[in-house]
């Protein structure tokens, strides 16, 4: 397989899009491909100032790889969870401070939960026996990433989803016909409440393995290690299902979940769930909950 712009070996062939590309001419396509998709979604403009949360991992470092490169005015954030099983946080820092490092000290923050708050991730989830550690975690970041937005005044927190996560989110929603959820999936999450922090998926067209091949190429050093925690998690399972319909029909993943968008703007598919749910201030922290009282995130640390 030739490279389409130069007819040089192929480093990577994008099955999907029926061309591949060679190494240089796939780094170029890959941050004009993200320049097109911010601009196209209205993800944030020039001057905006943004935070990227990193993780360590391929997505996320390139992520802050492609925005750093075309001139945004970009910081890192690493929220330390705490994972000590195989020092997984530890590890994943050192790769996000490596990454800076080799960016020329690209400006980043790290924010360590348990030295904040008192107690690490998984010591919150064997203190709530019964609740699964992926979605006290999950719960942690969204609040962590909604506070440093709204503290530090960034117009929109990008994140490095990419359309395996977002098509295996999808299938999941779409399995239990949650409605609720179809109808708030979303590339671009806007900011519909002061202290609501807007939220981007500039990579939500890139199959996994491209962002990977992007990561490679450029000679990012990322975690190769998935969380623990993320063993035998069901959206692995999906990605998987996934995987193999899109080796018997290529293109099935991106159709599934492009026309998935294009079907819910254009036929208003489960618009009588979109009305804005009612939210209101939590006592303690101010984040907006649909609870009254306190917000998830702050009954966590009350009710001891
Ligand atoms: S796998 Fe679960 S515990 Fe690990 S980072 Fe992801 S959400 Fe958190
Ligand atoms: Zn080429
Ligand atoms: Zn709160």
């Amino acid at each position: 397989v030739k490279c389409r712009k130069c007819g040089e070996p192929a480093a990577v062939n994008m099955r999907q899009h029926r061309f591949a590309l060679c190494g240089e001419h796939f780094l170029e396509w890959f941050i004009a491909q993200t320049e097109r998709v911010i601009e196209k979604y209205r993800m944030f403009a020039r001057q905006d100032r943004l935070l990227v949360a990193v993780s360590g991992g391929k997505d996320s470092l390139a992520l802050w790889d492609v925005l750093l490169r075309l001139g945004y005015e970009v910081e890192g954030l690493y929220i330390d969870l705490g994972i000590d099983d195989e020092a997984y946080s530890k590890q994943s820092r050192k790769h996000v401070e490596q990454f800076a490092a080799a960016a020329g000290d690209a400006p980043y923050r790290v924010l360590d939960v348990k030295a904040t708050y008192g107690k690490s991730v998984p010591e919150l989830a064997l203190e709530k026996r019964g609740r699964k550690v992926c979605s006290l975690c999950g719960l942690v970041k969204r609040h962590v990433m909604n506070r440093l937005a709204y503290e530090g005044e960034y117009v929109a927190v990008a994140t490095g989803h990419n359309l395996d996560d977002e098509a295996a989110v999808l299938f999941q929603n779409t399995l239990h016909w949650q409605t609720g959820y179809l109808a708030r999936q979303a590339p671009v999450l806007p900011s519909t409440v002061p202290r609501l922090a807007r939220k981007v998926k500039p990579f939500f067209r890139f199959y996994e393995r491209d962002t990977a091949a992007y990561a490679v190429l450029r000679g990012i050093d990322y975690i190769y290690e998935e969380c623990p925690y993320s063993k035998g998690a069901t959206t692995i399972f999906y990605k998987e299902l996934l995987n193999q319909l899109e080796t018997r029909s290529r293109g099935a993943k991106q159709q599934f979940y492009l026309s998935f968008l294009q079907a819910r703007e254009e036929q208003g598919l489960f618009g009588e769930e979109t009305q804005e749910l009612e939210l209101s201030e939590c006592q303690n922290c101010g984040q907006p909950t649909t609870a009254s009282g306190l917000c998830a995130f702050c009954r966590l640390w009350e009710d001891r």
